[in-house]
């Protein structure tokens, strides 16, 4: 794909970047440019460019406002002591926005160019990668967020013929920053995720719209995160509003809710492999939420976690839902931590990266 560009000319100055970067939080401040390539069905992908950051004007009618029909990715770009920047596993998020894509209708882009153009945007906005050596700057990072979208003005319920693919990014600082604080989750009982046949395992704005109402209950609660059951039974684990789940057991066993209905972690895939190296047997399976109470009552299950791009890899403490809670497994000599440092080492360029999983931006 061949990319322009055009730099910018109002970029932030160093002073204020050393001060965003100092600070980023989550999600609040954009870098320098972004990167765009539109698609028609006669042209294909067309017109990628890079351009200085800003607004959108769209039209009114744009299909995506009325109908939703999008996907989105979400990635980090993580800076080695030498310097050097990398991402992880691009290929995986490629390929998982080719499967949601599928599933909303919108046009293939092809693994390699998503990769290519993702790492152009991070090679302009280097700067915004944050420098992880200096002392407290612990696992800062630049999050990554291609999304597609139906970009055509157009009324009519179909898939859109003008889709936009763009590429954003936003300095995150480290995760646990106040230290490690088990999440408390709320099981909602009313409201589902996902259903068979339905978009679960594809990374689009609608599931993540029908999750608020219930992230709303979950915090009115005094919970962070919102535990989904499956829709048919009410009965099966899937996931939490951002983020897969692993039940871990005395034995040494491993259990993680299958895929169909959840989405597929990066994060979820490699802790498999991972686990399995380590010498834990994983299975992917239906775990039903009578699992994880007598589990936990009978001290069978030792660790509770939740995985994703964000936090890594973070401990799950008390479940609650109307009437009833289970408490924090305990027992556990902190598999979840181990799992989570060699994941961490392996991104930030702090060990010998064994799979293969870093890309060289
Ligand atoms: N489930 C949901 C619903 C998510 O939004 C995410 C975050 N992308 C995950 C799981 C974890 O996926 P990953 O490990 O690829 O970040």
């Amino acid at each position: 794909m061949e990319i322009s560009t055009t730099t910018s000319s109002a970029a932030v100055s160093d002073e204020r970047l050393a001060e965003i970067l100092a600070n980023p939080g989550f999600g609040t401040h954009f870098t320098d440019h972004m990167f765009t390539v539109e698609w028609t069905p006669d042209a294909g992908w067309h017109d990628a460019r890079i351009e200085p950051y800003g607004p959108l004007t769209l039209d009114p009618a744009t299909a995506v406002l009325h109908y939703a029909q999008e996907t989105f990715e979400g990635m980090k770009a993580y800076r080695h002591p030498d310097g050097s920047i990398w991402s992880f596993r691009p290929e995986e998020n490629a390929a998982r926005m080719v499967r949601s894509s599928h599933r909303l209708a919108l046009p293939v882009l092809d693994v390699p160019d998503f990769v290519q153009a993702v790492d152009a945007l991070v090679q302009v906005d280097q700067r915004w990668v944050p420098d992880t050596t200096a002392e407290g700057s612990g696992e800062k990072s630049l999050y990554l967020r291609p999304f597609m979208f139906a970009s055509e003005a157009f009324l009519g319920v179909r898939p859109a013929q003008h889709v936009t693919f763009m590429v954003i990014a936003s300095p995150a600082g480290s995760y646990f920053k106040g230290g490690v604080k088990p999440v408390s989750l709320w099981l909602t009982e009313e409201y589902t995720r996902a259903g068979r046949g339905g978009m679960g395992a594809a990374k689009t704005g609608g599931n993540y719209a029908s999750s608020l109402v219930a992230q709303q209950e979950a915090s009115g609660h005094g919970c962070d995160q919102v535990v989904f059951l499956d829709a048919q039974e009410g009965k099966y684990v899937e996931e939490l509003g951002g983020m897969n789940m692993y039940f871990v057991y005395a034995d040494g066993r491993m259990v993680t809710p299958e895929t169909g209905t959840i989405l597929e972690g990066i994060t979820r895939a490699s802790i498999i492999e991972l686990a399995g190296k380590m010498g834990h047997q994983v299975e992917e399976r239906k775990f039903s939420i009578d699992e994880w109470r007598e589990g936990v009552a009978s001290g069978d299950i030792i660790e509770i976690f939740a995985c994703g791009t964000a936090a890594v890899v973070t401990p799950v403490g008390e479940l609650k839902w109307d009437g009833g809670s289970v408490g924090t497994p305990e027992g556990g000599e902190g598999l979840w931590q181990k799992i989570r440092q060699q994941l961490v080492d392996v991104q930030f360029g702090r060990a010998e990266d064994t799979f293969g999983w870093m890309h060289r931006i």
